[in-house]
Formats: C-alpha cells, sequence, structure tokens
C-alpha cells in the first residue's frame, strides 16, 4: 500500500515535534533538503544584537554573559550529544577544533605516533589530520571503511583514531560503540567528528566512552553560517590533556596578563580566544530550538522522512536511479543520497523548483532532513518531485 498525501497531513498533525518549526523562518513554497549543510534562521535571533551590543557596549561582555557564552552554549550542546554538563565547549571553527583535538590526542600519547582515519572522510578532515600529524613529528594514514579494525590492530602505535560519525556523501553510519571500542582496545584514543550527526541522530557519546568529539555549529544546529563549532573532552582526560593551541582565554587567569601558559581547570581550558560574539549568539539561539525536544524524538522522525522519501522515489522512480546510503536506517544518519550521471543538473533543476538538495561529485544527490523544521507532507511532495525529474533526465 502507497502511502498518500493524506496519510502525511495525518503523519503532521500527530508528529510530537511539529511545533518546532515555528521557531524558524523557512522561506515559503520551498522544501528545504539541506539543512545538513547550512540549517534554517531560528526567528529568536534578529531580537538578540541591537540589545545587548547597541545598547550595552562593553559592559555585555559580563552583563551579557558573553564571556560566559562558549560553556554555557557547551552545556546545552552536552544533552544533544549525551554526555554532561562541563564536558563541552563552544568555539572556533571545525577545521581548527579538530586540529586543535589531534594534536593534543598526539601529545597526550607520546609513545605513538599514527592518526588513522578513513580515506572517505571530508576532505577538511583529511587535511588536518595530516597537517597535525606533520606539526607533531608524527605520522598519518587513510584507509578503507572496511580495512580499520584491521588496522588498528596491526598497525603498531596508534595515538588515535578519528572518524566522522555520519558520511557527508553517503549518510552511513559508523558503530561509535564498536569502534570506540576497538580503539581503546588498541591503545589508541577515539576522536569522533559529528558533524552530521549532532541534533539530527541521538547520540551517547558518554556512554559509548568517546574521548574526544568535535561538530559543526551551521548544520543541524541551526547556528548561522561559518557559525563555532564545538569541542567535547571526557572529563576524566580534561586534567591532562594540553590546550595544543594555548591563548589567553585558556588561562587559569587571562587578566593576570602572565609570561606563561597555566591551563584553566575543566574545558574552559581548552579555550583559546575570545569568543566570537556574534558567531556565538547565532549558534545559541540555533541550538535554544532544540529546547524541550528530546533526541529520541528528532531521530525518529528524522527516519521517517528518510523512508518516506526513499519509499516514493523508489515507487515512481525505482531502476533509474542508484541508493548511495544504506537501505537500513540504523546504519544511515539523516539524509538520502542518491546516484545518478545527471547528477548535477538534477539537483539544479530542482532547486529551481522548489526543492533545495545538493551535489556531491562525481554523481551524488544529496538530501537532507532536518527534522525540526520539515513536515512529512513537505518530503512527500519534494519525493515526488525528484521523481519526476529522474524520470525526465533517464530518458
Ligand atoms: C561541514 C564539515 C566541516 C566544515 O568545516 P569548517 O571548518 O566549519 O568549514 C568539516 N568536517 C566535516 C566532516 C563536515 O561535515
Amino acid at each position: 500500500m502507497a502511502i498518500t498525501r493524506d496519510d502525511c497531513e495525518e503523519l503532521d498533525r500527530r508528529d510530537p515535534i511539529g511545533w518546532v518549526r515555528e521557531r524558524f523562518t523557512v522561506p515559503h513554497g520551498v522544501v528545504y533538503l539541506d539543512g545538513n549543510s547550512l540549517g534554517a534562521l531560528p526567528g529568536r535571533m534578529a531580537q538578540v544584537l541591537a540589545k545587548e551590543w547597541g545598547r550595552g557596549l562593553v559592559s555585555s561582555w559580563d552583563g551579557a554573559g558573553w564571556m560566559d557564552a562558549p560553556r554555557r552554549i557547551g552545556d546545552k550542546i552536552a544533552r544533544l550529544i549525551g554526555v554532561a554538563p562541563g564536558e563541552v565547549l563552544a568555539a572556533d571553527s571545525t577545521t581548527i577544533t579538530l586540529t586543535k583535538l589531534l594534536l593534543a590526542a598526539l601529545s597526550a600519547r607520546p609513545d605513538r605516533s599514527l592518526l588513522l582515519t578513513t580515506a572517505t572522510n571530508f576532505p577538511s578532515d583529511l587535511y588536518a589530520g595530516e597537517a597535525a600529524a606533520r606539526l607533531a613529528g608524527g605520522s598519518f594514514r587513510m584507509v578503507e571503511p572496511p580495512a580499520l579494525l584491521d588496522e588498528l590492530s596491526g598497525a603498531a602505535g596508534v595515538a588515535a583514531l578519528y572518524l566522522t560519525h555520519v558520511d557527508y556523501r553517503t549518510g552511513e553510519m559508523f558503530d561509535m560503540e564498536g569502534l570506540t571500542a576497538a580503539a581503546h582496545e588498541s591503545g589508541a584514543l577515539a576522536v569522533w567528528d559529528l558533524c552530521h550527526s549532532a541534533g539530527a541522530v541521538a547520540l551517547d557519546c558518554g556512554g559509548a566512552g568517546v574521548d574526544l568529539a568535535l561538530g559543526c555549529g551551521y548544520k543541524y544546529l541551526n547556528g548561522g553560517p561559518g557559525a563555532p563549532s564545538f569541542l567535547y573532552v571526557r572529563s576524566e582526560l580534561q586534567g591532562s590533556l594540553p590546550n595544543a593551541l594555548p591563548g589567553w582565554l585558556g588561562h587559569e587567569a587571562p587578566f593576570g596578563f602572565e609570561g606563561g601558559f597555566r591551563q584553566a581547570p575543566g574545558i574552559g581550558g581548552y579555550l583559546t580566544s575570545s569568543p566570537p560574539v556574534l558567531g556565538l549568539t547565532g549558534l545559541e539561539a540555533g541550538v535554544d530550538t532544540f529546547a524541550g525536544v528530546e533526541m529520541a524524538d528528532v531521530r525518529a522522525k528524522s527516519v521517517r522522512l528518510g523512508q518516506l522519501f526513499l519509499e516514493v522515489v523508489l515507487e515512481e522512480a525505482g531502476g533509474l536511479v542508484g541508493v548511495a546510503s544504506p537501505g537500513d536506517p540504523a546504519r544511515r544518519g539523516s539524509q538520502i543520497s542518491l546516484r545518478h550521471d545527471r547528477a548535477k543538473a538534477l539537483v539544479s533543476e530542482l532547486a529551481a523548483a522548489g526543492v533545495v538538495g545538493d551535489f556531491r561529485p562525481p554523481d551524488v544527490c544529496r538530501f537532507g532532513f532536518a527534522p525540526l523544521y520539515l513536515t512529512y507532507r513537505e518530503v512527500f511532495d519534494a519525493a515526488r518531485k525528484v521523481a519526476t525529474a529522474v524520470v525526465g533526465a533517464s530518458r
């Protein structure tokens, strides 16, 4: 029995998190399936700056809580990734944060020198790993995902295994718990990039024993273009793991203006620079769109949206398009990637028809599902447009 548009409207009426959409400004007439690249604008964002910067001026560093923002927002993100308050900090860009954590991981394992990842990782993550290894006098290796376990048990001296939890191209999701355990068994630290997971997948990084993690602020967290990223350092490591890019804001006494670096205790010790307040304001507004929302409900809706999309596309255009994402929802994040020889043209044609996805070379059309602001009916309509476009492109 094929699902109908009426069924989708009924699903919307019963959606336990349907009310959250009102927290966003979503343009009319567009189905936005690219929240995995840049989340939508939270309505609250506009009000904040005129008051705090415009009127409060320098007094807002304390008065409006600007100085505390990295830790305060970190605590809000902690709930979304399944770790404790005091373990997460919002600061710096994703790539800088990753570099910082990888350098720290290398110095935490002085008897080991290898950074291990997959060749399928996001390019910036590959460049950062290679550079971190070079800067620290270590080495870098990337392998295909099926070779990871052999590599971990075989290669001597893996200091850290670092992986992106959900593959940006295919949406495939790694087994965080199993791979973290394998890393630990081999004596390595486990570092996870949560760019395509945070805010879309229910995570239990604490329960999985993850050592270090980071993620992007502007995708499913809706922090706005170029929003700061976040970093996680497991509390037991915070006493011994160095801040690899020390700066005055990570100092125990930033306003003591001492000549030598003494790392502040706790997560604040991993700050480098002054909090980027404008970016953090966007990030906080984005993270606050999750207030009162359970990640289990987000994940459940994400899985249903993905299944609905795939079902409708395959019903009308099956055989004409490849599916790059795993068929089992338990093994994928919040996106469906399709393969087609004319993927690039398809993505532009769909955008013109009001369905925004994106193209990833060589042949992938990527559609992300941000459960906070998408409805079932929209995704149903979008899937039909995708199917029609695929049929047209395949003639
Ligand atoms: C989006 C994304 C980035 C982005 O890095 P920036 O430094 O914020 O530009 C990095 N890594 C992964 C895996 C991503 O998905």
